[in-house]
């Protein structure tokens, strides 16, 4: 599990935050940065409005002033 430890709602469920770990936009998948900056559907509006069509995380994560727009949108 050593390749899951910096997912966002997961880590919160563990601390009994949340109900689940699940992606609170889709419900699909677990929430990790890179699950919701290249491929949740539920986001994708969001996404493609601030950061175009990322193709990997380092690339969605280059456009700072995007990415801080884009997540402002989901919380
Ligand atoms: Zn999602």
């Amino acid at each position: 599990m050593a390749s899951r430890h910096c997912q966002l709602n997961k880590h919160l469920f563990i601390l009994g935050i949340t109900d689940s770990p699940l992606c609170r936009a889709c419900m699909e998948a677990d929430e990790t940065p890179t699950y919701v900056l290249l491929r949740c559907r539920g986001v994708a509006e969001q996404r493609a409005a601030y950061l175009g069509s990322p193709a990997s995380l380092p690339e969605a994560l280059g456009d700072l002033g995007g990415l801080l727009s884009f997540w402002s949108e989901l919380v």
